[in-house]
């Protein structure tokens, strides 16, 4: 489909789910990553470089093998993508290093969207973290309020809740000695999500708002479309739209939003890459947001609708799949019996168990949104009644 290479930093399971995409188009990737790596297990090259996405001279290897050089990941040396730039004219990078730089410090990303006027959560960076410091901003903020990593968190892991003056010890504990910064509670009903894709001419097209539910920080299942009025819906299409123009590039954003009790919508934060809640458009979607990503950053067609639900009463249910916490591989049983269930898809990630790690999701997919919750409680083990 097209003779240009991608080359991917990071070989997790979205940089995996990034070669399938591109491998339906006849699309050469290859990856920098750990040897074995989820997105290498299933792409039998050898010109695959192993090493870390955050390291330059790594990264200098991998733009000698590809034309487009893209990201699974935001934790990426950018200080090498911009010097690439100089070395290597003809090296596209996308998206680019400056949205990546503004996205992966989470602080610098909030002054951004305010700067933009996209509505967020009212944060404070911690020059210098301490008891004092801390108790400041528990007396303006209130409490509980969040303190958070700005830099290398995912799934919750740079997160501390600070309910009280008296859990800021542990706080500082837990957190100290990483760049931090605080952030008031958003006392939301529900998280929103909307997949954004940007083309090379920067346009913007949204894939349907969706809802997603969080277990110990981590995305515990996703509902597409949410089940928020239409009103609530478009709301945040608009916002998230409107966020992404505010960064220069191309590719696939993943925008996580806070639906206050007021009815308001604040944005969480950016992804600059494929996202947890767009999993679902693997089987629920005419486009993947993985193939949009690879469409996007290749410059191919996106046609009218290729974001869209397959058709007009598709309803869809990700529920991520954690190593189990009692028994390794424990989590096994419950894609068992989502392979009996009609209308499930199963993806495994080859990742090794260990609780809590993401090894992979299923998708439901129903013409009603009560079928999918009902095939979704016995693959679950809520119900015994497999659904036939
Ligand atoms: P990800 O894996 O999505 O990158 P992360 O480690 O960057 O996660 P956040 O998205 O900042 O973490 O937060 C994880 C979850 O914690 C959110 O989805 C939300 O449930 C909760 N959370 C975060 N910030 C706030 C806040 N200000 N008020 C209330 N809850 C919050
Ligand atoms: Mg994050
Ligand atoms: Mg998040």
């Amino acid at each position: 489909m097209d003779s240009r290479t991608i080359g991917i930093l990071g070989g997790g399971q979205l940089g995996r789910m990034i070669v399938e995409a591109a491998s339906r188009l006849n699309i050469k990737t290859v990856i920098l990553d750990a040897p074995n790596s989820p997105a290498k297990q299933i792409n039998a090259l050898c010109e695959h470089v192993d090493g870390s996405f955050a390291n330059p001279k790594d990264i200098e290897k991998i733009a000698e093998k590809c034309d487009v050089l893209t990201v699974e990941i935001e934790h990426v040396d950018v200080p090498t993508l911009k010097r690439l730039r100089e070395t290597h004219p003809k090296l596209q990078i996308y998206p680019s290093p400056e949205t990546i730089e503004l996205i992966q410090d989470k602080f610098t990303q909030k002054e951004h969207l305010i700067k933009n006027n996209i509505a967020v959560a009212t944060s404070v960076a911690i020059q210098s973290p301490s008891e004092e410091t801390l108790a400041q901003v528990g007396a303006k903020f209130g409490y509980p309020y969040m303190l958070k990593a700005r830099t290398l968190a995912y799934d919750g892991r740079g997160n501390f809740v600070v309910k009280s003056a008296e859990s800021i010890p542990e706080a500082l504990k837990t957190l100290g000695g990483k760049p931090l910064y605080a952030e008031k509670w958003a006392p939301f009903t529900k998280e929103l999500a909307v997949m954004i894709v940007r083309s090379i001419d920067g346009k913007v097209f949204s894939y349907p708002t969706v809802e997603t539910i969080h277990q110990d920080n981590i995305c515990h299942v996703c509902y597409a479309p949410a089940r928020v009025p239409d009103s609530i819906q478009l709301k945040a299409k608009l916002l998230a739209e409107n966020a992404i123009k505010s960064f220069p590039g191309c590719g696939i954003f993943g925008v996580e939003m806070f639906y206050l009790e007021n009815g308001e919508l604040l944005i969480n934060e950016i992804a600059p890459r494929p996202h947890n809640s767009g999993h679902y458009t693997i089987d629920a979607c005419v486009t993947s947001q993985f193939e949009a990503h690879v469409r996007a950053v290749l410059d191919l067609p996106l046609p009218r609708n290729f974001c869209s639900f397959s058709t007009s009463n598709t309803n869809a249910i990700m529920l991520n799949i954690l190593g189990d916490k009692k028994e390794k591989d424990g989590e096994l049983k419950t894609c068992m019996r989502a392979l009996r269930t009609p209308g499930s898809s199963v993806y495994l990630y080859g990742k090794e168990s260990r609780p809590q790690r993401k090894m992979g999701h299923i998708n439901i997919i129903d013409s009603c949104m009560s079928e999918c919750e009902r095939k979704l409680r016995y693959i679950v083990g809520e119900d015994a009644e497999p659904i036939v």
